[in-house]
């Protein structure tokens, strides 16, 4: 057999940059061997007619890459309807800061979890990402604040790879807020830096990120931190001027980080500097939405200087409880007026950048793996513009469909 699969008698989003737009083909045929693409093109390109152990007709559907999530918080404990439903009925944040809640809640819930209980947990919120078509997600530690808690969230992260059929990143969060009660920050800063060295070793993170932010790390503590992952070898990313300009999106373009995240409050300055360095714009409208944000992030001025976007869930307990990559991508339209093909290639061939796992996943192209989202659509708008309706008809990943 030439091939394992030939999908076709459908319209194909390749997402190929060199063919410009979505890198639409139409009447398209994409091949599988041994898991990666080995033939896409017109249907009447596709050599060895149809040679292959498989044949689907997707009748006239569309076929995209499969989605790819590229900053989640999926991994925690607890959750905080509660402290939401509190200020809901008026309470101000000192009442529920008094009464344990914010961040702190979830550290203290996540430390008391096992890795089966941070699995378990994170399970159902996964299978709603891999029901819209996620095939690739990224996941942060950041709850635990103390070593062998980062290690637990990022040893559950892999395991959900195990678990599920979907590609998973980690990326050890550190550096995401100063330990509850803690008085010795630069002895803390000393922990995650030694956790990083160890991580460089155990190949159990991926990247390094970090919360540059006046509630969390300065620009001098987030260079401490980039500098431990520098040493050892490990890529970085930033969570940036969400809630002010520190000059995060700049920190992040001097260590040639693989995105900034946020960046509501980035200036022209940063957007040219990411611009520079390659850095991904990674936005995150479910935060914007859930906090009730009112500052735009610059996308004017990413579109000025090229900068890549990516868009992500953010998928956590505190600021953004959101499932649906598939809702971000609207919530992308309608809050921060980007495009259909700015969204699409937002959460394929722009997030696996922001991943640095462009030359594996992220478009249809012969070679990456065979990762494919199928939509029962006339048109790839349909993706972005409706809320909470869910389009997919299959989804593959290494060239195998899920079971229906
Ligand atoms: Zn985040």
């Amino acid at each position: 057999m030439r091939f394992d699969v030939i999908w076709r008698g459908g319209r194909i989003a390749t997402l190929d940059p060199r063919l410009g737009g979505l890198g639409v083909i139409e009447e398209g045929a994409v091949a599988a061997r041994d898991g990666r693409v080995a033939f896409v093109g017109p249907l009447s390109e596709l050599p060895g007619a149809g040679d292959a152990a498989e044949v689907v007709n997707v009748e006239g559907r569309w076929i995209t890459p499969g989605l790819i999530d590229c900053h989640t918080h999926i991994v925690h404990a607890g959750n905080r309807a509660h402290e939401f439903e509190l200020r809901l009925a008026g309470a101000s944040y000192e009442e529920i800061a008094r009464a344990g809640g914010g961040i702190a809640s979830t550290v203290r819930a996540t430390r008391l979890a096992t890795e089966d209980e941070l699995v378990a947990t994170a399970l159902p919120r996964l299978d709603r990402l891999i029901a819209e078509g996620v095939t690739t997600l990224e996941v942060k530690s950041g709850y635990g604040l103390e070593r062998e808690t980062e290690f637990r969230m990022l040893r559950a992260a892999r395991r959900l790879a195990l678990d599920r059929h979907v590609r998973v990143r980690t990326s050890y969060l550190g550096a995401h807020a100063w330990p509850p009660g803690e008085s010795d920050r630069a002895g803390y800063l000393d922990e995650v830096c030694a956790t990083i060295r160890e991580l460089g070793e155990s190949g159990l993170a991926d990247a390094v990120d970090a919360f540059c932010e006046g509630i969390a790390f300065s620009v001098v503590e987030t260079t401490q931190v980039f500098e431990a992952a520098r040493a050892a070898g490990l890529p970085v990313k930033l969570h940036a001027d969400q809630l002010s300009d520190l000059g995060g999106a700049a920190l992040a373009a001097r260590y040639g980080s693989l995105s900034a995240d946020h960046l509501e409050y980035t200036s022209e300055g940063g957007a040219a500097a990411m611009a520079a360095a390659g850095t991904v714009a990674v936005l995150l409208p479910g935060a914007y939405y859930f906090i009730r944000e009112t500052r735009l992030p610059p996308v004017g001025a990413f579109r000025r200087h090229a900068v890549p976007i990516a868009i992500a869930t953010d998928c956590n307990p505190g600021s953004s409880p959101l499932t649906s990559l598939l809702l971000a991508m609207n919530m992308a339209a309608t809050l921060f007026r980007l495009t259909v093909d700015e969204i699409i290639a937002g959460t394929t061939r722009v997030a696996a950048q922001a991943l640095g796992i462009s030359d594996e996943v992220g478009t249809i192209v012969p070679g990456k793996w065979c990762d494919l989202a199928i939509w029962d659509i006339e048109r790839p708008a349909e993706l972005v513009y409706r809320m909470g309706y869910n389009p997919l008809w299959r989804r593959v990943l290494a060239g195998r469909t899920d079971p229906v």
